[in-house]
């Protein structure tokens, strides 16, 4: 059975190998080999790979595409080809973890399930992820808590939708906040129907161009400047402390909020979905990591499964 525990990043003791998932920091021992799961900030740190250049990293194309644009120096990236790939002794088999562009779920010889951030949502972009069935489960509990079960995504679709069309008609003007990559890049998506000029944060854009290159088409699309003024704004989720109290925020923290303009779209899974992973993946051992990872624990606990919290 693999030993998990967080330190600086996940790390899987597994066949006398240490296998690191997601550092974000210097681990507490020498990897054999590294796994990133996706290109967001909290999954990991460009000095810590840099640091660890000569170690395999294994990442999906896209998600070394993000890495490379954000400074990566790494000399031993290891892209599989057709998700699977054997390194060091270990293998890797990644599936499609329809997060964001290039994020991945991982089977680790067979043995060790990580799903990395994962969505089971159909959204209208990336396909829903497949349940991997393995001994051990690390899973992600971002949402893993009472308060975040999210509505149907097509009701939430059509709410963004309707938010969206009244600001644009009644101000010339909707302004939206959204994490990107991510859930950015989805509304954008939806908005291509209402044939309007979209305007992007340059992050936003950025990503964005990235996500085309990879044979997503966005139409209508431009870089905010100082003379945009009618149409679609989109701005990352952190670029919202500069609201003046008409923007639209689209995140899965929304679910705690009252004001209609806080909407629960989220590139993550709740309470619910997160739980069907669980039952339908049955493994002996779930591990718990991110966000609500105590009270997620502490549920499958009482659903009579061996769980343990690995997250601060
Ligand atoms: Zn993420």
């Amino acid at each position: 059975m693999a030993l998990v525990r967080y330190c600086g990043g996940i790390e899987v003791s597994l066949s006398n190998k240490i296998i690191l998932l997601d550092p974000v920091k210097k681990p507490c021992s020498k990897p054999d080999v590294i796994f990133v799961s996706h290109a967001h900030r909290d999954h990991y740190n460009i000095s810590v790979l840099n640091r660890l250049r000569n170690i395999p990293l294994v990442v999906s194309r896209e998600t070394y595409e993000f890495l490379k644009s954000k400074g990566l120096k790494h000399k031993n990236v290891v892209i599989p080809e057709e998700d699977y790939v054997e390194v060091n002794g270990v293998s890797f088999e990644l599936h499609d973890a329809n997060h964001i562009l290039g994020s991945r779920e991982v089977l680790i010889n067979g043995e060790v399930a990580y799903t990395g951030d994962i969505c089971f949502e159909r959204r209208n972009m990336f396909k829903p992820p497949k349940v991997l069935k393995a001994n051990t489960l690390i899973i992600e509990a971002t949402y893993g808590s009472r308060l975040y079960i999210f509505p149907q995504r097509k009701l939430l679709y059509k709410w963004v939708l309707k938010k969206v069309i009244n600001d644009y008609y009644e101000k010339d003007k909707a302004v939206v906040y959204a994490r990107s990559p991510g859930v950015a890049q989805e509304l954008l998506k939806l908005f291509s129907k209402l044939r309007v000029d979209i305007y992007l944060y340059k992050t936003v854009y950025e990503h964005t161009k990235l996500y085309m290159e990879n044979g997503f088409k966005f139409e209508n699309i431009k870089v905010v400047d100082s003379e945009s003024s009618n149409g679609i704004f989109i701005y990352p989720i952190w670029y919202g402390k500069n609201d003046d109290g008409n923007g639209i925020f689209v995140t899965g923290w929304a679910a705690v909020e009252k004001d209609e303009r806080f909407i629960p779209l989220s590139s993550h899974s709740g309470l619910n979905t997160l739980l069907s992973y669980v039952h339908n993946s049955s493994p002996e051992k779930v591990y718990t990591v991110y966000g609500f990872a105590r009270e997620f624990a502490s549920i499958l606990k009482g659903l009579g499964y061996e769980a343990s919290c690995i997250w601060i």
